[in-house]
């Protein structure tokens, strides 16, 4: 099943849904509304002063906060496509949103720029909102003023929380960048998770003390990201030099498009590969893997063509590609295999099982190396 969904493009960026989002602003909806008295304790608006449904408020207040994050993230993904790093898609979810950004930055200083941009444009656009809302004329609904001085203070809020150096979040790229360029991106990177981590026990602990159940999860969030964003810094220093064409089977098995599924399961017990591109006119025209054969029950198998059940969206890289660049392609797409490509041309594949290889010939010469 597909976990988001396109709704939209900005400045040519997919925007996606998680459908964790779906569950989660129903219960923004219902908590901003049934706590409406202790939102407007902040502002100088009267609660009997409001004429809306305190749910609908409510409401409309959790699509605020969801558009300021995707403001945000749209902040970092303009500022990144300045210094030439695409973004391959923005996606909101339970915990905020999430912009792909392809790839950190080289230079420190660019990527100092990027991670400092959403926080940025998080605390101008709450000072904005809480400006026109406090100095809006009278005649405006107290319900509009609400919602413009709330939406003001949740923007606020997401740029102060943000800029946390509690890595993974802007403030700890902000602080590994600054440490970067005075030791190796993977030192810094070593530096900045210890950073998250102690961050994540400190909610953590204040969250138990607390019974704040919320602090608790984002105490979980950061740890786990803390540990995977340093995880994949030493992958990548261990791949380093490693190139796709070290790695990659170069002659590479493929099926027509027209053969039956029945004669693919054949194929893959023979050649014992769990998965193969096919071709059509010499094209390849998707991949199929043993998990697709699954998609049919077995009586089809005989007058099915593996064109039908194939997965036509293609991965690529290319021969002269980093290994860790495959590396986080097969991870991100969370796929086993990806076509080595130049131009239309099939030049061979490469799997998760090739890249782990890589990754342990790496470890045995440093071992060697050590002796
Ligand atoms: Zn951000």
């Amino acid at each position: 099943m597909k976990s988001s969904f396109t709704v939209g493009h900005l400045f040519g960026i997919p925007v996606k849904i998680h459908i964790s989002l779906l569950i989660i602003l129903p219960f923004f909806a219902w908590a901003f509304g049934s706590n409406i008295i202790y939102l407007t304790e902040n502002t100088d608006i009267a609660r009997r002063q409001l004429i809306l449904n305190p749910y609908l408020l409510g409401f409309i207040m959790a699509v605020m906060l969801f558009i300021s994050i995707l403001i945000h993230e749209l902040a970092h993904s303009l500022v990144a496509r300045t210094k030439d790093v695409e973004t391959t898609d923005i996606t909101l979810m339970l915990f905020g949103g999430l912009a792909n950004i392809e790839e950190i930055s080289k230079d420190p200083k660019d990527e100092m720029k990027i991670a400092a941009s959403g926080p940025l444009t998080s605390l101008l656009l709450g000072l904005i909102f809480i400006f026109s809302g406090s100095y809006a004329p009278d005649f405006i609904l107290e319900d509009l003023r609400l919602i413009v001085l709330y939406t003001g203070q949740l923007n606020i809020f997401l740029g102060i929380f943000n800029l946390l150096p509690a890595f993974p979040s802007d403030g700890g790229r902000i602080l590994r960048a600054f440490i970067a360029q005075r030791t190796s991106f993977r030192r810094a990177t070593e530096i900045a998770s210890k950073f998250g981590k102690g961050f994540a026990l400190m909610f953590g602990i204040l969250g138990f003390m607390s019974g704040n159940f919320l602090l608790i999860f984002i105490a979980f969030f950061i740890y786990i990201g803390a540990s995977q964003e340093h995880q994949f810094s030493n992958i990548k220093s261990a791949l380093s030099d490693l190139k796709v064409k070290d790695l990659m089977t170069e002659e590479v098995k493929t099926v027509p498009a027209n053969m039956s599924v029945h004669r693919l399961i054949e194929k893959m017990f023979n050649d014992k590969h769990s998965g193969f591109p096919v071709l059509r006119d010499d094209q390849v025209v998707g991949i199929v893997t043993m998990e697709d054969a699954q998609k049919i029950p077995q009586d089809e198998y005989h007058n099915t063509p593996v064109q039908t059940i194939m997965n036509k969206e293609l991965h690529c890289v290319s021969e002269n590609d980093e290994l860790y660049e495959a590396f986080k392609l097969l991870f991100q797409k969370d796929i086993g295999r990806l076509l080595v490509m130049d131009g239309e041309e099939l030049r061979g594949i490469i799997t998760r099982s090739d890249v782990m290889t890589g990754l342990r010939v790496r470890q045995l010469e440093n071992i060697e190396k050590k002796e």
